[in-house]
């Protein structure tokens, strides 16, 4: 039987475990944190938030594969009435609809764009400054970006496209992404993954392949390597309690500066208390930006959309994620060029910021794959040698 190490018990270490454990491998995974999850945990308690605002992008391939093993369980769909109260800020007000130029970029038929060209040049010539400033704010929802107009064309449009799709391909798991994790944690269990909780690797072991699914930063202290290192964005978190009013927005994009916010109870009601609403934003910010300069537009938006908002403030909470959300690819690169995964030596990385494609979480799900597949293709060669 193949034996393999997993460092890190968030989405991708569990990927690479389950993944390994289904093609009959012996698996050991060690977290260093006492409950599994990484960022794809959901705080327990009343507000049951997400690390920020989270999504479920349904057009990737985690969907597929949660799904064929029964891992996602019930979704919280968000009803009609309040996906219509989605709004778009545009020239300092609130919009139903998002500027003509804008759609330009969203045409089916739209160009590929490049990868060496940053996406603002590259927008303005298809649609004109204003359409191409509006989508480069509003992609920021899945890229987190201070700036995303810098960053290669080729990535933002990605983003973009998936972000804008109809019907959305945004899903919310019913009780927050915790819900996947502890269906994914009891089927690792359940193919005899040993799973330790508290316990942080420092060394790396040895005796089999290891996966090490630990965010960049902690896999670069780990293996000792300092070229491990990708861009990524930098976003203030406003997590917000209020009570129910009716007629608050569901959702409200800024196009006039990166920004997102969600009240996230208009799809699960679960995750606040009864009369009350749960509302998750972030605010990317620039390097020189605090996290007060993001606070300070979220409270912007919220005046817009939230009505009397101030005074209805039941639990409040803030927080700057700090290239916690991905990897983002600046012009004249892409996935590809992110610190691969085979490290050599019988080592691999899985996590968000290394060189596998998809969107935000979906490259944490690619690269466990190939670092699996990698990992057990690498020991049955040794094996046949033995
Ligand atoms: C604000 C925010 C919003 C987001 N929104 C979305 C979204 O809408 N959709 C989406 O798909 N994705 C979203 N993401 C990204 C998603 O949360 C991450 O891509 C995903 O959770 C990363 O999983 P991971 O397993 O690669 O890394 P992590 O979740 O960071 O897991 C790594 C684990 O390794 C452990 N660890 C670290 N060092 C060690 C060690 N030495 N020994 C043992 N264990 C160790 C850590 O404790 C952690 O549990 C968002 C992220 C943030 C922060």
């Amino acid at each position: 039987m193949h034996r393999i190490t997993v460092i890190g018990g968030g989405f991708a270490g569990l990927t690479a475990a389950v993944t390994a454990a289904e093609a009959g491998a012996k698996v050991t995974m060690y977290e260093a944190h006492h409950t599994l999850g990484g960022r794809a945990r959901t705080a327990e308690g009343p507000y049951k938030t997400n690390e920020g605002p989270h999504a479920l992008y349904n057009g990737g391939p985690h969907w597929v594969w949660l799904r064929q093993r029964d891992l996602i369980g019930p979704l919280a769909p968000i009803p009609p009435l309040e996906a219509a109260r989605l709004r778009l800020r545009h020239k300092g007000v609130l919009r139903r609809t998002p500027p003509f130029a804008m759609l330009k970029l969203l045409r089916p038929g739209a160009r590929q764009a490049p990868v060496d060209v940053d996406f603002m040049t590259w927008a303005t010539e298809q649609a004109g400054e204003e359409g191409a400033r509006a989508a480069a704010h509003y992609s920021a929802v899945a890229l987190f970006h201070h700036d995303p107009g810098s960053l290669s064309a080729a990535f933002v449009q990605e983003r973009l496209r998936r972000a804008t799709k109809l019907p959305p391909e945004a899903h919310y798991p019913r009780g927050g992404w915790a819900s996947v994790i502890d269906r994914m944690a009891a089927r690792a269990w359940n193919l005899g993954v040993r799973m330790e909780t508290l316990s942080r690797v420092i060394t790396l072991p040895t005796d089999t392949p290891v996966v090490v699914a630990t965010s960049l930063d902690a896999a670069r202290r780990l293996l000792g390597d300092d070229s491990l290192t990708w861009a990524g964005g930098r976003t203030a978190l406003i997590d917000l309690a209020v009570r129910t009013r009716r007629g608050d927005a569901f959702a409200v994009s800024d196009l006039d500066s990166p920004g997102w916010l969600e009240r996230f109870t208009a799809q699960d009601r679960s995750l606040a208390p009864a009369g009350e609403q749960l509302i998750q934003g972030q605010i990317p910010i620039a390097p020189h930006e605090t996290k007060a300069d993001g606070i300070a537009r979220a409270e912007q938006l919220l005046d817009l959309a939230f009505e009397g908002w101030r005074g209805r403030v039941t639990w409040r909470r803030e927080a700057v994620a700090n290239g916690r959300t991905g990897a983002v690819d600046l012009p004249g690169t892409s996935w590809r060029d992110r610190p691969a995964v085979d490290r050599g030596d019988g080592v691999y990385l899985a996590g968000d910021q290394v060189a596998a494609p998809g969107v935000l979480s979906e490259v944490s799900f690619n690269s466990a794959l190939t670092a699996v597949s990698l990992a057990l293709g690498r020991n049955a060669l040794d094996l046949k040698r033995a």
